[in-house]
C-alpha cells in the first residue's frame, strides 16, 4: 500500500454536486481533491438510457458560473455529458479517475480514504456526493424468488430493443417509468403499475415551472406560512414528446399494484394471473453510501444525519446532492448550487480553525 497523501479537503464523487461543490470551494480559494469512481466525466448521466432529455432547458440545467448550451430545447444526455466534462477542464479541478472509495475510516483526527485500487489519502474535511445511481431500489413483493422472466431496474435500463415482441410489465409511476414506458410500447406489449394513479403535469409544464414551484413551497415552509394552491412535484409526470406521443397511442394507461409474482408473471387483486416475460422496475433510488457506512452517521431510525448538508456526528463531513433530506431539490443542476455554495462557505468556516 503507498504512503497517504495528505490533502485539506477531499469531494468524494466527480457528478454534478461534487464539481459545484468544487467551484464555490474554489472561488474561495480552496483547493480539492476530487475522487471519482468512473472512467470518465459525466457522474451519473453515463448512466442513463440512451434517448434520455432533461425535463428542464439548458438555463435551467446549468452548474453555477458558466451556462450549458443546447441545440435542443430540452438537452440531450450526450449534451449534459459534454457539458460536465467541459466544466471540469475549465475549472482545473484536480479529479482522480478511476478512483472508487472503498473505505473513510477516522485516525489520528483525520479522514483515512482508501480507494479499490488501495490508495491512500488522508484530509481535514470530506464532502460525500457519491449521488444515488449506484443504489437502485426494487420494492419488496411477495414470491419475487419464483418469478422465472427477466428483470432489470431503470438504472441498467439502455435501449428497448431486448424487449421487442415480448410482454413488459413496467413498475413506477414517475418520470423514468412514463418514459422508458413510452419507448417500450413501440416494440412490446406493456402494463403499466403503480402504487396510486400517476400525476400528469398539464402539458406546458416543465421542470422550470416545477422548480418555481417547488421554491415557493420551500420557501413558505421555511419561513412558516401555510403551504396552498402550489401543485405540482418533482415526482409528477413532466409531459415531453416521447409521453404525449404515449398518451396519443393509449398506452400511458396505469393500473393498481399486484398482489404476487407466479413463475411467469404476477396475480392481480382480484386473484388473476397474467404472465409477463420480463418486469422494469421504475421504482427509484436510494444514497449511494457504502464508502462511509463504518462512520456514525446514522440516527436511531437509521437516516444520515444531517443540518443542511452538514453531518450532524461527525465534524468535518458534508453530504451533497443526494435529494431533499440534504436540501431541498439537491438532485437537480439548479437545485444543488445553493446547497453546494452552503456547504463551502461551512468548510472554508471549519478549515479556518
Ligand atoms: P452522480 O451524478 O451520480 O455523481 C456521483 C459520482 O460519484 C459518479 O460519477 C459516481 O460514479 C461516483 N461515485 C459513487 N460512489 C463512489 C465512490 N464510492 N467512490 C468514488 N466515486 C463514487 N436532474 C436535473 O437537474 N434535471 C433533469 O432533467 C433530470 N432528469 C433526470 C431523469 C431521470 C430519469 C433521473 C433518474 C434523474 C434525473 N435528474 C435530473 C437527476 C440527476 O440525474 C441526478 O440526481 C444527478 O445525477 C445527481 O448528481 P450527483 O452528482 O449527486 O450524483
Amino acid at each position: 500500500m503507498s504512503s497517504p497523501r495528505k490533502v485539506d479537503l477531499i469531494i468524494v464523487g466527480a457528478g454534478q454536486s461534487g464539481l459545484a461543490t468544487a467551484y464555490f470551494l474554489k472561488r474561495l480559494g480552496i483547493e480539492t481533491l476530487l475522487l471519482d469512481g468512473q472512467e470518465s466525466s459525466g457522474g451519473a448521466w453515463l448512466k442513463a438510457w440512451d434517448s434520455l432529455k432533461l425535463f428542464s432547458p439548458a438555463q435551467w440545467s446549468s452548474l453555477p458560473g458558466w451556462g450549458l448550451t443546447s441545440n435542443n430545447i430540452y438537452p440531450t444526455k450526450s449534451e449534459l455529458i459534454a457539458y460536465l466534462q467541459a466544466y471540469e477542464a475549465r475549472y482545473d479541478f484536480e479529479i482522480i479517475r478511476p478512483a472508487r472509495v472503498i473505505s473513510v475510516e477516522q485516525r489520528d483526527g483525520l479522514f483515512e480514504v482508501q480507494t479499490c485500487d488501495r490508495q491512500v489519502f488522508q484530509c481535514r474535511a470530506l464532502v460525500s456526493a457519491t449521488g444515488t445511481w449506484g443504489n437502485p431500489f426494487i420494492p419488496q413483493y411477495a414470491n419475487s424468488a419464483l418469478y422465472e422472466g427477466q428483470q432489470i431496474h431503470s438504472a441498467y435500463y439502455r435501449t428497448p430493443a431486448a424487449f421487442t415482441g415480448k410482454k413488459v410489465l413496467i413498475v413506477g409511476g414517475g418520470n423514468s417509468a412514463a418514459q422508458i414506458l413510452a419507448e417500450i410500447s413501440y416494440v412490446a406489449q406493456t402494463t403499466w403499475v403503480t402504487l396510486t394513479p400517476p400525476t400528469f403535469l398539464p402539458d406546458d409544464v416543465d421542470g422550470r415551472v416545477l422548480f418555481e414551484r417547488a421554491t415557493l413551497r420551500w420557501k413558505a415552509q421555511s419561513e412558516g406560512r401555510a403551504v396552498t394552491d402550489l401543485p405540482g412535484g418533482f415526482g409528477d409526470v413532466v409531459m415531453i414528446d416521447s409521453v404525449k406521443d404515449a398518451r396519443v397511442r393509449g398506452v400511458l394507461q396505469a393500473r393498481e399494484a399486484f398482489v404476487e409474482f407466479s413463475k411467469r408473471g404476477v396475480v392481480w387483486q382480484d386473484g388473476q394471473e397474467q404472465l409477463f416475460d420480463a418486469v422494469v422496475w421504475c421504482t427509484g433510488f436510494q444514497a449511494d453510501s457504502a464508502h462511509v457506512n463504518r462512520l456514525n452517521i446514522r440516527d436511531e431510525e437509521g437516516h444520515i444525519d444531517t443540518t443542511g448538508t452538514r453531518s450532524n456526528r461527525i465534524p468535518g463531513l458534508w453530504f451533497v446532492g443526494y435529494g431533499d433530506w440534504c436540501g431541498f431539490a439537491s438532485a437537480t443542476l439548479i437545485g444543488v448550487q445553493r446547497h453546494a455554495k452552503s456547504t463551502a462557505l461551512e468548510i472554508a468556516g471549519y478549515l479556518a480553525h
